[in-house]
């Protein structure tokens, strides 16, 4: 894409209404725009991140066994007065009635909708397990919108939703979503700790809230050192296995947030214990019968008996998790990309439009990036070299390559890491071989 050609709306000035760095840089790199309170467009720079989180979220859901459906934001009010939560809401509920008077609702969630998906023809065990998801725009209407994508009202989120026979079934259908949602966040680039959630009426310990650590979270997190250090990634997985093993190893260790943490009854360490704040940005939920009990959703078991399903939710705060990576990662000059979520992977800067040569060469690092499948924003733009490396910074692409004529007049470019700010100067084949490889 080239920069002269792309809409990138940048401010230079800090826009006041932003409190935390993720909004200030969303704002300034051209990401969002209020629509109104607690309500964004995404322009095209955060729209291909939002669309990369998608992708990550999706990819390693379906290797778990999920499948993707697409539910409505719009529901009838029937469903949640059948479960009981049309009235139990309250005002984050937004309510709308139709030209017909019938009572519909923005969502804010789904399991009164896929409940009735599947109640109307899953009827047996040998139909499970099953987990269905979808990543839909949710509303609620959150007292105090705030810091931007983060607390938003409108908000984009994944939810998936498991069905199973027994609780064995579910703990099982539990357990995949723990190292699935483990492996998603380690994908992005984040260090997400699960903790202890609160459950509510229907008690145990199937609920865990994903809270990446940043110093803006909204809520104060206690750990055990030892979570902060585990490995995600180098192992590989097999969602079939018993997942037991790797679940207990996580959750052996204390890890809560700060309306479950007791000082004087805290099992660790003081040296081992970390303090920091934390971002919410996943939560999933076993919850048994509470919806397929009033609402009917009954399986028969393998012994002929007719129960209702055992079912948990999962969610991931796709819109929230914009920001909160932006919150984790970032410097005074702007937002650091992991490689994973990067809008681009490179800033190609020209730093001399207009001179043959320069042109040349970078057309030419534009042309063989390009179809190397490497994604680059290339400045073409005819500002000042200052402005173009304030952008590049500013919107964080992973790899800044910067060509002019002095370098090659010497036969070099600059190929600059913006997360270490290592700067190589190496000629243009050796810089699309580190680019390419
Ligand atoms: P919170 O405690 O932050 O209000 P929640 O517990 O109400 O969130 P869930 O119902 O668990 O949220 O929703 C699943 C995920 O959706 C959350 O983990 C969070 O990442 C995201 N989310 C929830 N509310 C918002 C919001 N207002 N704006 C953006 N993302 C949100
Ligand atoms: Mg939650």
């Amino acid at each position: 894409m080239r920069l002269s050609a792309y809409f990138l709306p940048t401010l230079k000035e800090t826009p006041a209404e932003a409190q935390i760095a993720s909004h200030r840089l969303m704002l300034r790199a051209g990401m969002i725009r209020q629509s109104s309170d607690g309500i964004y467009s995404w322009l095209p720079l955060g729209f291909r991140v939002l669309k990369r989180i998608e992708t990550i979220v999706r990819r390693e859901l379906d290797i778990a066994g999920c499948q993707e459906v697409l539910m409505p934001t719009i529901q009838p009010a029937e469903l949640w007065r059948e479960s009981g939560r049309y009235e139990d809401y309250g005002k984050e509920m937004l309510r709308i009635r139709d030209r017909h008077d019938r009572d519909l609702l923005y969502g804010p969630t789904n399991e009164e909708q896929i409940t009735d998906i599947f109640r109307a023809s899953v009827k047996s065990y040998r139909e499970l397990p099953r987990n269905l998801y979808h990543i839909q725009w949710k509303f609620r209407d959150e007292v105090r919108p705030r810091f931007g994508v983060m607390r938003g009202r409108e908000f984009l989120m994944k939810d998936a939703y498991s069905f199973d026979v027994d609780f064995a079934g579910a703990k099982r259908s539990y357990n995949r979503m723990f190292v699935a949602y483990l492996r998603i966040f380690a994908r992005m680039g984040l260090k997400a700790i699960p903790m202890q959630a609160d459950t509510g009426p229907i008690g145990g310990d199937l609920s865990h809230e994903f809270v990446i650590l940043a110093d803006t979270g909204e809520s104060a997190v206690y750990c055990h050192r030892a979570l902060i250090e585990f490995d995600v990634l180098s192992a590989g997985i097999d969602y079939d296995a018993d997942l037991e093993p790797i679940v207990a190893q996580w959750t052996q260790h204390y890890a809560v947030t700060d309306d479950k943490h007791d000082p004087d009854a805290c099992p660790v360490d003081p040296d081992d214990l970390v303090t920091a704040r934390g971002i919410e940005v996943g939560h999933i939920f076993y919850f048994g019968t509470k919806y397929s009990k009033p609402m009917n959703a009954v399986v028969t078991t393998a012994e002929g008996e007719t129960v209702p399903v055992e079912q948990g939710s999962y969610g991931i705060g796709v819109s929230r998790l914009v920001g909160a990576i932006i919150e984790a990662s970032h410097d005074d000059a702007g937002i650091i990309w992991p490689d994973a979520v990067a809008p681009f992977a490179v800033a190609l800067i020209n730093l001399k439009p207009g001179d043959a040569a320069t042109e040349a060469a970078c057309e030419d690092l534009y042309a063989k990036l390009r179809a190397a499948g490497v994604e680059v924003l290339y400045d073409d733009t005819t500002e000042r070299a200052g402005v173009k490396f304030a952008t590049a910074d500013l919107i964080g692409l992973p790899w800044q390559l910067t060509v002019g004529p002095r370098g090659l007049a010497k036969g070099i470019v600059e190929l600059k890491r913006r997360a270490t700010g290592e700067r190589d100067e190496l000629s243009a084949e050796a810089a699309l071989a580190r680019l390419t490889a």
